[in-house]
């Protein structure tokens, strides 16, 4: 978003060293601590860089006048679940999916949100261009520890479901060695299912896979599910947010389907607004709609899509569910940030519901075509003007970039926030509409 120099829409990143230190976390620690009052909640992912940058915020909260209360190693969605149950604001040590010479650092809200824009703006520039003034002696924060705090996460999960909802299900889970080691595993046991997993050490060395969960390393855990006879396997990138899985063959099932399968669940019980991205596929908004509920897009981004569902409730409008086409789903009933503990959980109450394999499920949705590509460019505000002028008689939604909507197809046209490219994604029911659409966008692109 412009305006924001340090943060993106995730928070601040970085690889450990250059983009990312610990003097710039006690920056941060320093910035929020002059912008907050009260308790502030710390938590961190498994990486190696976790204690240093998560010692770093807590000095400058402290110094600044803050308690600091350490919850220790637990998914965002945990830590957000805390922040909204107790604390005045939050503080998350992790890069998310980033590879593992990447840290960073995530602001949330008292209400459990990432911090917003406007805030964001505010708190760069503390953290840039001000000195921060410090507390006296006497009164600085104090710290206590409180790794037990997870479980009313875990509990909070567990009670959304019915009893023994899992009874019956075998389940493979692939933690990553990331945040969720712990706490996914414990949820589906208490919801009744048989679990074995693998990656599932903390270790911020990541020996088994990347933080990513993409196909590519997820081949043991669909061994793993053949192997046990497991209904589906799953997996969470670093900081637990997101959940994919694997159908009972060991197939990946494509992120924008696996939305699809939930909306099919929630949308069933809870009509409302289903609200998702720009990027997202079709087949979500076909669901929805099949089901009786509604659909909102907003810009790329999950913070954008949970403060959308939030206007909507305080509009007195029912919201089903939001997402994004990643593996990352908002229930409203249970919080506003993407959870992925929550997803797993879903998922075993889907196949509860349903009796059939995954894969049918999935082979049961609707067939859409969906090409993503990167073209790089010096000027990409010139290309997306290209494209603005060649569609202009076309419907187009300027949510964020271009989207040119045609019956039942549909192309997103946006600059990157932090390269010089422009990403396209184009779909269609059909295989060689997809691809023809592709081939107009990539013609006003290269020109
Ligand atoms: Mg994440």
């Amino acid at each position: 978003m412009t305006g924001k120099r340090l943060f993106g829409t995730n928070g601040v990143r970085g690889v450990i060293g250059s983009g990312m230190t610990p003097m710039l976390a006690l920056s941060i620690g320093l910035a929020l601590g002059s912008m907050r009052t009260g308790n502030i909640a710390i938590g961190r992912d498994t990486r190696t860089s976790g204690p240093a940058l998560a010692n770093a915020v807590k000095a400058g909260l402290l110094a600044t006048g803050c308690d600091v209360t350490d919850c220790g190693i637990l998914p965002t969605p945990a830590l957000q679940y805390l922040v909204q149950e107790h604390f005045a604001a939050g503080a998350m040590i992790t890069a998310s999916h980033n590879p593992p010479e990447y840290n960073g650092v995530k602001v949330i809200e008292p209400d459990g949100t990432e911090m917003g824009d406007e805030e964001t703006i505010q708190l760069e520039a503390r953290v840039l261009d001000e000195e921060v003034p410090l507390v006296a002696w006497n009164v600085t924060g104090r710290e206590c520890k409180a790794t037990h705090l997870v479980h009313e996460y875990t509990d909070a999960i567990v009670r959304s479901f019915p009893q023994g909802i899992g009874e019956g299900i075998t389940v493979a889970i692939d933690p990553g060695c990331g945040a969720a080691c712990e706490t996914t595993p414990q949820i589906l046991t208490r919801l009744g299912c048989r679990v074995f997993t693998i990656n599932s050490q903390m270790d911020g060395n990541f020996p088994g896979r990347l933080p990513e969960p993409s196909p590519e390393g997820l081949l043991a855990l669909g061994d793993l599910v053949r192997s046990t006879g497991a209904a589906f396997g799953i997996a969470h990138d670093g900081d637990a947010d997101r959940a994919v899985f694997l159908d009972e063959r060991g197939q990946f099932i494509e992120e924008n389907q696996e939305f699809a399968l939930i909306a099919n669940q929630v949308c069933k019980e809870r009509k409302g607004t289903v609200v998702m991205p720009v990027s997202t596929s079709r087949v979500v908004e076909t669901i929805a709609h099949a089901n009786g509920c509604d659909v909102r897009y907003t810009p790329v981004g999950s913070i954008y899509v949970a403060r959308a569902m939030r206007a909507l409730e305080k509009e007195g409008r029912s919201v089903a569910l939001g997402g994004e086409g990643n593996g990352g789903i908002i229930y409203p009933d249970h919080q506003f940030c993407r959870d992925g503990g929550m997803t797993a959980a879903m998922m075993v109450s889907i196949l509860a519901r349903e009796c059939t394999p995954v894969s049918k499920l999935v082979a049961a949705l609707p067939e859409f075509f969906l090409i993503k590509d990167k073209i790089t460019g010096t000027n990409p505000s010139a290309m997306i003007a290209r494209v603005n002028a060649m569609f202009s008689a076309e419907s187009i939604d300027r949510t964020d970039g271009i989207r040119i909507n045609r019956a039942d197809s549909w192309a997103l046209v946006r600059p990157s926030g932090t390269e010089p490219l422009v990403r396209v994604i184009v779909e269609s029911p059909r295989k060689e509409i997809a691809d023809a659409f592709f081939g107009e966008i990539m013609q006003s692109l290269v020109q």
